[in-house]
């Protein structure tokens, strides 16, 4: 797994070599599995996990406001139920993707799920299967997921992840999602969100950072530390999309995976 994310493998007991001890210990994919990362640093990861987490809680961030939702449609939203909300999704009309997308791509994994992964928007296999991340970028993120223990498949549910895009619906061509088209669906994300309660959130790639911290920072910029979102620590980290195209950085990526897996272990411990 670990090198499909092209992250040297060393054996154990080797200076520099970093064991895989931020994941819990009966995590199968990790369960033997050293890695040598090499700007990764323990204890800075636990640091920053733990400043933040110690840190007196942000003001809670009002959801962010749609520019364009009628004021009726959002309050529809924030008060659905998962059910509800996936047939709204199914039916919106609210943007042009509705016209050209063959389903919408609501989401994917257990409602009982602890971490909320956030990717961007549905591309051509995602649009015909109607889940998220089932193309070469999903395998990827299954890699890495599973590297770090979770998935999106049946297990407990502190393995187990949900994954959501910011965008529902296939932009043609696979062009990046235009604002309007993300504003008009921000308020599905939010309402998934709130739902699911999750402990941590991973925002993968610009736009899932763009919709959550409402920052135009480049990733390399926000990564690395611990953000929060309405009191959730979030954990920017590339898209794996980037990473396939950029596989020089999937050692920086793994680093962002065990601060995630540190500061969600904070998160249980202070729960
Ligand atoms: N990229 C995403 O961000 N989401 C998907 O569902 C597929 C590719």
């Amino acid at each position: 797994m670990l090198r499909e994310m092209g992250i040297r493998v060393w054996p154990v007991g080797q200076e520099s070599v970093v064991q895989a001890q931020l994941v819990p210990a009966d995590a199968p994919a990790m369960a033997s599995a050293s890695v040598r990362a090499t700007p990764v640093n323990t204890d800075e990861l636990r640091k920053a996990a733990t400043a933040a987490l110690g840190a007196a809680q942000a003001p809670g961030r009002a959801a962010p406001a749609s520019v364009t939702e009628t004021g009726q449609r959002q309050a529809g939203v924030a008060a659905m139920g998962w059910e509800a909300l996936r047939d709204a999704v199914a039916a919106c009309t609210a943007c042009k993707l509705c016209e050209m997308r063959k389903q919408t791509v609501f989401g994917t994994g257990s409602t009982e799920a602890q971490w909320l992964i956030v990717g961007e928007a549905p591309g051509e296999q995602e649009d015909l299967a109607g889940e998220p991340f089932v193309g070469k970028s999903g395998q990827l993120l299954d890699s890495m997921l599973r590297a770090i223990g979770l998935t999106r498949g049946d297990a407990e549910p502190r393995r187990q992840v949900y994954i959501a895009n910011t965008v529902k619906c296939r932009p043609p061509g696979n062009r990046n999602p235009a604002p309007d088209e993300l504003a008009q669906c921000e308020p599905f994300l939010i309402r998934q969100l709130a739902l699911l309660k999750p402990r941590i959130i991973v925002a993968m790639g610009r736009f899932a950072v763009q919709s959550l911290l409402r920052s135009d920072e480049p990733v390399g910029r926000l990564r690395g530390r611990v953000h929060r979102y309405q009191g959730v620590p979030l954990i920017v980290t590339y898209h794996p999309a980037y990473l396939l195209r950029n596989p020089e950085d999937k050692a920086r990526a793994w680093d962002d995976l065990c601060l995630a897996v540190e500061t969600a272990k904070l998160a249980a411990q202070a729960a």
